[in-house]
């Protein structure tokens, strides 16, 4: 079994792809030091493993406690590198946490894989690096736009160091991902999201209302040139998107990419706006949610979804899940999640 090193293996996509991945005949080990997950999610995520499940505690900041783990693990063939904070609004109020973390873990990341010879490495990047761009669906030849946070910025320059790695060093391969907006979780709701910051993402705010951890929520902004005035994202299962990144490494153990450095975007290449999620949420739960409409969020673009041809046809990746079936599995988890939040 091939052994991927999952920076973040223990967070929100890092969880459902170290299962995804270990469905698909990989050997998953991690490097997660709980900043935003919780211990014991390594019990939902050895439930799905059928074994124990293997997880560094490691903050990848620190360069030493980094290389300890790829001198331990002279086997790892690849790396898919999550590690990151993830958070519009929180790095819009302390960029410097973001552009610390964000940066310097990837160049640990980078550095290890060089010296350990690792060749191959997947990278969560994020549709925010087109900024608010008119040019729907976005290709992944899209310019970057202006990065509307600090956040976004990380994901750019995180992209950038990565294509000057892949120049300097031509017999190394990188994947660079850009997710759209993941949600929803795993059927079996063993795993799920479960922040220890306060999460700001639009899905698990709904289910948080509904089942009163939160009294209300706010729509942000309805003035937008959208078709109901509210911004338009383009949710993916987290799921779907966990099984992208076994095909991305699939893709690359097995040689088929063109360049050593490619770009894909992960969405299901549909806009669903804020309210339409709502709506899907109340229709498939059968909750009146209470919301309000709301002033404009700083940092948010107006519209983004992506065009997913080439995920489609070069990694052979198909999503196979909607805005419903997304806040359904949202529904069950946040139903199922106590024994991981409560202590
Ligand atoms: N959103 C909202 N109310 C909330 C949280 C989010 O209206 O309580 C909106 C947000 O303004 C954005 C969309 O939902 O238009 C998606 O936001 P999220 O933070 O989930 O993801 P982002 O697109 O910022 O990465």
């Amino acid at each position: 079994m091939k052994k991927i090193l999952v920076t973040g293996g223990c967070g929100y996509i890092g969880s459902h792809t170290v299962v995804d991945l270990s469905d698909n005949g990989f050997n998953a080990i991690s490097a997660d030091d709980f900043s935003n997950s919780r211990r014991k999610i390594t019990n939902g995520i050895s439930k799905l493993l059928n074994k124990k499940h293997i997880n560094y505690e490691v903050n990848l900041c620190d360069l030493e406690a980094t290389e300890k783990i790829f001198e331990e693990n002279p086997d790892i063939v690849g790396v898919i590198h999550f590690a990151a904070h993830i958070y519009v609004p929180e790095s819009v109020e302390n960029p410097i946490k973001y552009f610390r973390n964000n940066i310097n873990n990837l160049l640990n990341v980078l550095e290890c894989c060089k010296k350990y010879n690792v060749p191959n490495l997947i990278f969560s990047s994020s549709c925010a690096v087109y900024g608010n761009t008119k040019d729907l669906p976005v290709t992944e030849s899209t310019s970057f736009g202006e990065a509307e946070c600090p956040y976004a910025r990380t994901k750019q320059m995180g992209e950038e160091i990565i294509r000057d790695f892949c120049i300097a060093n031509p017999d190394f391969n990188a994947v660079l991902l850009r997710y759209f907006n993941p949600a929803g979780s795993h059927e079996s709701s063993e795993i799920g999201e479960a922040p220890i910051v306060e999460n700001t993402h639009l899905v698990p705010i709904i289910t948080e209302v509904a089942i009163g951890h939160r009294k209300s929520m706010t729509v942000f902004g309805t003035d937008y040139n959208t078709r109901d005035g509210s911004c338009v994202r383009d949710f993916i299962h987290v799921m779907d998107l966990a099984h992208a990144h076994t095909k991305a490494i699939q893709y690359l153990l097995n040689q088929r990419n063109e360049q050593n450095c490619e770009v894909f975007n992960l969405g299901i290449g549909e806009g669903v706006t804020v309210l339409e999620a709502i709506k899907a949420f109340e229709k498939v739960t059968g909750i009146d949610l209470n919301y309000s409409l709301g002033k404009r969020r700083a940092g948010d673009v107006a519209a983004i979804y992506a065009d997913t041809t080439a995920s489609r046809n070069k990694l052979g990746w198909t999503p196979k899940r909607n805005i419903e079936d997304i806040v359904k599995s949202a529904w069950d988890w946040e139903n199922n999640k106590s024994w991981l939040v409560e202590d």
